[in-house]
């Protein structure tokens, strides 16, 4: 063997033991569950349908709609346009009604009277587009399973509303079976991915639906209401909206984003 060829063999073995270093000891650990790479180093995009179901998703690659069962990390740690094409497949839940992107009305904004931080998206008439008011048809997001369907409803009186401010005020945050009062009456489905919405304040639910039960994309679930709010506790009619949430793996969708991050995602998905 040649001097040349020795140091041709021996570059190319190095090669060889650097690219499987790389691929079976830097990669496993690049996952997304430790919030992924930073936007903009050289992203992998997100192949749709590409990925056979696996407990880790590839090495790398963004999880695509079908890695979403096993994607255990938080939501919102993805890059944006990820985000957007992940989550795609929700539609409005009340026809034709824009995202309002009115700060106090996103994810993220304050709630002082609760002592929290609202989890949601609020469509308000005036703001959506189309008129929200008594009766408007609160329809699924998507296909989904029915997780949890109010039936059997009671308002909160004045003084259990006021006990539970009261509790609000003294804990570090909404406490959650608190803020599962001030939701009021509810439905959550179960989407493919284990993407799941929420649909609270509503006035009446459908009557036939039950848990367990499949309903299809754009299927009426129940109507806009104001149940958990003070107006209703004082039993007046105002403050009727749909407060809408889009949960992950115990991670609501905008948790911790930047609000232009925030209306970039809603848009990206809604419009
Ligand atoms: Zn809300």
């Amino acid at each position: 063997m040649s001097k040349f060829n020795a140091l041709l063999t021996c570059t190319a073995a190095i090669a060889a033991l650097g690219v499987l270093f790389f691929s079976n000891l830097f990669f496993p650990l690049w996952t997304w569950t430790s919030g992924g790479p930073v936007a903009g180093e050289g992203l992998p995009q997100v192949a749709q349908g590409t990925h056979p179901p696996s407990a880790e998703p590839a090495g790398g690659d963004a999880p695509s709609p079908e890695d979403l069962p096993f994607f255990a990390g938080n939501i919102n740690s993805l890059p944006r346009e990820t985000i957007v094409e992940l989550l795609a497949f929700l539609d409005t839940p009340i026809a034709n009604a824009r995202i309002n992107m009115t700060a106090g009305q996103l994810p993220g904004a304050p709630r002082p009277y609760r002592n929290g931080i609202h989890e949601g998206i609020d469509f308000y008439d005036g703001f959506s587009g189309v008129p929200i008011i008594q009766g408007t048809p609160v329809l699924a997001a998507a296909e989904g399973k029915i997780i949890r369907i109010d039936h059997a409803y009671q308002e909160m009186t004045p003084a259990q509303a006021d006990e539970f401010r009261r509790i609000s005020a003294e804990s570090l945050d909404t406490p959650a079976d608190i803020l599962d009062k001030f939701r009021g009456r509810q439905v959550w489905l179960e989407h493919q991915g284990e993407v799941i919405t929420r649909y609270a304040h509503l006035e009446t639910v459908e009557a036939g639906l039950v848990e367990g039960q499949i309903v299809s994309a754009g299927q009426q679930i129940g109507t806009v209401g104001n149940s958990g709010t003070s107006q209703a506790v004082a039993g007046r009619r105002g403050g009727r909206h749909l407060h809408f949430e889009v949960w992950l793996k115990g991670y609501y969708l905008g948790e911790g984003l930047p609000l232009e991050d925030i209306r970039f995602i809603l848009r990206g998905i809604f419009e």
